[in-house]
């Protein structure tokens, strides 16, 4: 027996409905904001993601699914979304289309992380890319995309987090006034944070060790240190917030995992799925299109987690809608094609239609609907066949009434409406 490898899970047919719940929620946020979708390879030019997402985060360092090719590459699987869209946008100058560019992707992510409830070696994400646009007003419609999508899946109570983490202007002090701190307590500091005083202080704030966490509290605010461009960008995305009645909390220790976010950086937490409760986080990255070594262009986005938004769901009973089951079950007595057959015509008439295909007796056939959840049944033996009149029973009710065979789709069809 080979196992599935630790990190990674299948989505089984009884629980697929689920992903299928958020698919669709998905497509009609993406529509009413008018996102289109972009698709990247699931493997990239390793060097892509270590100048896109940086090689100073846990994501290059540790956490990359990296291998050499047969033809000699280095090659990775993505540990993001974000790295390969900028990437197809260089390379297909989508510059030229209308600006700003609304796209999203659903992507698998891959990372060696150490599995536990909510953290998987490959994992999915729904992600949202706006490129070409500077304003606060795009940060904010970045966030209320995730918004809209909690929303429609019956989730509440996930808190905006928000915070600026300014630009390489104003970076400068503020990385000066962080390793300046961390410096006088450089001994109580995990290896890696050790390290990362060095090459770039601000990746100890988002360390995971519980010392460096508490170090951190106390550790300069960001907020005092912005430009005054980004610290009125702040102020902007703060008041349109504001004015659309949205709750938020400025948290000055918001930094995000990935090297290439300015400005300003979201989250969405929940409650109650423990550590791993960011089920959405995002931000602005004004440098990265320019760093992957296209013209310059702000782009602002997020990365939300599907199997985190189903544990979200899970853990408050959410809903996700019912699993689907046939409209109808043809049962049939000796008459197995004739069954086949017209289980086929009435699927092309919009009914979910099935009937037997293992040869199975009228009392199997009859449990077997049962188990699918079928909403009619109809048994066709030689008689019904004969006379082109069968009875139609709803299995919630029992009721049973006749019908001619060759209006079963209308009256299946009638009944739903
Ligand atoms: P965390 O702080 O939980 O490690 P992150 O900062 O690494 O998250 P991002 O890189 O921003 O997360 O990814 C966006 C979203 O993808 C997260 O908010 C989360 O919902 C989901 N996610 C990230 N890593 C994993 C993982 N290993 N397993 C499952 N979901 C994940
Ligand atoms: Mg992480």
């Amino acid at each position: 027996m080979i196992n599935i490898l630790k990190g990674t899970k299948d989505v089984l047919p009884q629980e697929s409905y689920k992903w299928q719940k958020i698919e669709h929620e998905i497509e009609a946020v993406t529509r009413l904001y008018n996102l289109h979708r972009i698709s990247t390879p699931t493997f990239e030019h390793t060097e892509l993601f270590l100048r896109g997402v940086g090689d100073t985060t846990d994501i290059v360092n540790k956490e990359m699914y990296t291998f050499e090719d047969r033809g000699g590459r280095s090659i990775s699987l993505k540990p993001e979304g974000t790295a390969g869209v900028v990437r197809s946008y260089i390379e297909n100058s989508l510059s030229q289309l209308p600006q700003p560019l609304k796209m999203y992707y659903e992507t698998p992510v891959f990372r060696y992380e150490r599995p536990q409830a909510g953290r998987l070696r490959e994992h999915h994400q729904f992600g949202v890319e706006i490129y070409g646009a500077d304003s606060p007003a795009q940060d904010v419609e970045v966030m209320l995309i995730a918004k809209t999508l909690f929303e429609r899946l019956g989730i509440s109570g996930l808190e905006l987090r928000i915070n600026s983490i300014g630009c390489p202007t104003c970076r400068k002090a503020y990385n000066a006034a962080l390793k300046s701190y961390f410096a006088s307590r450089v001994d109580e500091l995990c290896a890696t944070c050790r390290e990362r005083l060095d090459k770039n202080p601000l990746r100890i704030l988002d360390c995971k060790e519980e010392k460096c966490g508490e170090i951190a509290k106390n550790a300069p605010s960001v907020l005092d240190y912005l430009c005054e461009d980004c610290r009125a960008h702040h102020e902007g995305v703060k008041a349109l917030l504001t004015k659309l009645g949205i709750s938020y909390v400025v948290d000055d220790k918001i930094v995000r995992g990935l090297d290439y976010y300015t400005k300003t950086v979201f989250e969405f937490v929940a409650g109650g799925i423990g550590a791993k409760s960011t089920v959405c986080g995002g931000g602005r990255y004004n440098g990265l299109v320019e760093q992957i070594g296209g013209k310059p262009c702000p782009a602002v986005g997020f990365g939300m987690g599907i199997e985190r938004l189903i544990l979200t769901m899970t853990t408050i009973g959410a809903s996700f809608g019912e699993e689907p089951t046939p409209d109808l079950f043809l049962a049939n007595i000796g008459l197995p094609d004739e069954a086949f057959l017209l289980a086929e015509s009435l699927r092309k008439e919009g009914i979910a239609a099935e009937c037997d295909t293992m040869g199975r007796s009228l009392k199997s056939q009859m449990k077997l609907s049962d188990k699918l959840g079928a909403k009619y049944v109809v048994v066709i033996g030689e008689s019904e066949w004969a006379a082109g009149v069968v009875k139609v029973k709803e299995m919630k009710s029992g009721e049973e009434e006749e019908c001619s065979l060759a209006n079963i789709a209308n009256y299946i069809k009638e009944k739903k409406a």
